[in-house]
């Protein structure tokens, strides 16, 4: 095992790499602890949860709502929670968004320790503490920012998780590289999926490069000022045609990172065999470079996104691979682009 301890501004945060959930809740009073986790999770690793108060969720980001949370709340209550209660949130990202908002709420916040069990969650979600629900067509538009005491990262975990979550996951890794990393960039086109899916240590050295670089950015920016905007590359399209067209995360970012970085060749600096170079790199991992989308829905949408700020949305672009940039486009000028995509 691998600690590491960060200092948030209200928290200090410890992250256990390489760890054992059931050896570290072990370590908890079993009366304290009340696991929150979804079905599929719960069916697959079933035994670690018997010694425990267990709430199960069903899976999905359609239950990502904030109704769940009641459901949640009130199993809360009939467990007897209180403030001194340790709350586990033992899942994906929707699990841990889920848990991290309902620690954070009940009884104005219990304890909370994240367990991230898919890429996802593991390199993004869980990680900076950034929690909530989604609202209707609404992405995460109900959350609180609320750090957990340990983010722990069990990677036996991953040898249940469908092909389809690693390829959901790999596009938050795509991403990071795309803002940050031109190295781990050029170190994913000489690798494949494969590689990391049979590679154990692969994974688990890519998963804590990862959540270094996550961490890096929200610990300059915790309240998101600045930097932390970064890691909403591909976000601003991405989450709008998510639910509209009901798509996996990764694959709604994917065809989102596609179109910014289109928009960065055409207003940044981002060279076209740069852009090919990461249409490439997303189609190597599985994930979809085009879709056809219904403009106008997404336009509505967009215009409900956090970034907007009055007439002008804060868009993240490339001028390169491996550096992201914050920059405020006039509304009416971003209509245009979207209609040209
Ligand atoms: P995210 O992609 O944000 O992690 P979810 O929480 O919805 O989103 O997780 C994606 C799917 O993967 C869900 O169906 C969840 O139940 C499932 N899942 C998560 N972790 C595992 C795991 N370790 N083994 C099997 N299924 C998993
Ligand atoms: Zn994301």
């Amino acid at each position: 095992m691998k600690q590491q301890t960060l200092a948030f501004s209200s928290k200090k945060v410890d992250y256990l790499f390489d760890a054992s959930f059931a050896e570290f809740i072990a370590g908890y009073d079993p009366e304290k602890i009340i696991i929150i986790t979804d079905e599929h999770v719960f069916e697959k690793h079933e035994t670690l949860f018997t010694a425990f108060k267990t709430i199960r969720v069903s899976p999905g980001e359609a239950f990502k709502t904030q109704d769940t949370i009641d459901t949640v709340i009130e199993q809360l209550l009939q467990f007897d929670a209180d403030k001194t209660s340790v709350i586990a949130g033992v899942g994906g990202g929707v699990v841990t968004d889920m848990a991290g908002y309902a620690a954070s709420i009940f009884k104005r916040g219990t304890r909370l320790i994240q367990v991230p069990t898919s890429i996802l969650a593991m390199v993004d979600a869980a990680v900076g503490g950034k929690n909530g629900v989604d609202v209707g067509l609404y992405k995460n538009m109900v959350g609180t920012i609320y750090q957990p005491e340990a983010v722990l990262f069990d990677f036996s975990f991953l040898k249940t998780l469908p092909e389809a979550e690693w390829i959901n996951g790999f596009a938050e890794v795509i991403k990071h590289a795309c803002i940050k990393d031109a190295e781990l960039f050029a170190f994913l086109e000489s690798h494949s999926l494969r590689d990391f899916i049979d590679g154990p240590q692969l994974i688990a050295d890519l998963i804590e490069k990862n959540v270094g670089i996550k961490t890096g950015i929200v610990l300059s920016d915790e309240f998101e000022q600045g930097d932390r905007k970064l890691l909403n590359f591909g976000h601003t399209i991405g989450h709008a045609i998510e639910n509209i067209h009901v798509l996996p995360h990764g694959a709604a970012i994917s065809v989102g990172m596609v179109a910014a970085a289109e928009l960065s060749v055409q207003i940044s600096s981002l060279s076209e065999e740069e852009q090919h170079r990461i249409e490439r790199l997303l189609a190597k991992y599985g994930l979809p470079t085009k879709l056809e989308i219904d403009k106008e829905a997404v336009w509505d949408v967009l215009l409900k996104d956090k970034k907007r700020d009055k007439q002008m949305m804060n868009f993240i672009l490339l001028d390169r691979i491996g550096n992201g940039i914050i920059r405020p486009i006039p509304l009416d000028e971003l209509k245009v682009l979207i209609d040209k995509l």
